[in-house]
């Protein structure tokens, strides 16, 4: 069995997943907590939200976030990715940064106009 704490909602249901029975969950109280458990075991992931450089802007980094979340075991390597990125100002919110991040299908958007 698997321990873990849904996110879902301020609750926090105490959830357990059993690997042993087709990852079934117990312990939540609605089918979020179900999705969550099932999810959080078999393909965890994360909306990555980091920082790369500008060139020209008013600061030095520019705010971005992954546009959907990406696999967990992907963030490290999205992260040293991005480390390289230099993009030049003007940037609008939701502009695209890097597409495609390593073949995810998943893009890296600006969170702030600059
Ligand atoms: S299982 Fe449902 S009620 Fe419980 S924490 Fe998750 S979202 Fe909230």
């Amino acid at each position: 069995m698997i321990e873990l704490i849904c996110i879902g909602c301020p609750k926090g249901c105490k959830l357990l997943v059993d690997e042993n029975n087709d990852h079934s969950v117990t312990g939540h109280s609605c089918q979020i907590g179900v999705e969550y458990g099932r999810n959080e075991v078999l393909n965890p992931t994360r909306v990555l939200t980091t920082i790369v450089k500008i060139e020209n802007g008013i600061h030095n980094c520019l705010p971005v976030k992954s546009s959907k979340p990406l696999p967990k075991n992907k963030l490290i390597e999205a992260s040293r990715f991005l480390k390289d990125i230099v993009v030049k100002s003007p940037v609008k919110t939701n502009q695209v940064i890097v597409k495609n991040i390593l073949d995810t299908g998943i893009d890296i958007i600006a969170t702030r106009d600059m």
